[in-house]
């Protein structure tokens, strides 16, 4: 989508340290880190937030957090202390780039509850 900085991520017209790539999802580092490990998990087809996911986006869906979730958090050897995996949706829920993106934080430990 254009001016989408997340579809440019992921066209590579924008560079972002990437952690993970494959043919539908894009992992990278966030820009302003909030954690010692701070990835965002993105499809790379624009979808505007989680409200938008599709029928025919299930396979995506269950991808996203079946094996490429757990396999980055296995990579950054988080798994084992444990993560929180984010998806702010809308204003009330802090999303302020308006393509659908998982956030994993880890690295230290995490308070509850959120902001
Ligand atoms: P949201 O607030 O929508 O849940 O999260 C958006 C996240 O994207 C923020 O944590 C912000 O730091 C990150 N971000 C915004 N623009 C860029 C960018 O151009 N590159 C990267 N790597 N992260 C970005
Ligand atoms: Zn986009």
């Amino acid at each position: 989508m254009a001016d989408c900085i997340f579809c440019k991520i992921a066209s590579k017209e924008a560079k972002s340290k990437t952690v993970f790539e494959d043919e539908t999802v894009i992992a990278f580092r966030d820009l302003d880190p909030k954690a010692p490990e701070h990835i965002l998990v993105i499809p790379k087809k624009h979808v505007e937030s989680i409200n938008d996911f599709k029928e025919s986006d299930k396979n995506l869906a269950a991808h996203i957090l079946v094996d490429v979730i757990p396999k980055i958090a296995r990579d950054l050897k988080i798994s084992e202390k444990g993560y929180r995996v984010v998806i702010n949706t809308g204003d009330d829920g802090g999303q302020t780039v308006n393509h659908l993106h998982f956030h994993i934080l880890g690295g230290r430990s995490m308070t509850w509850p959120p902001g």
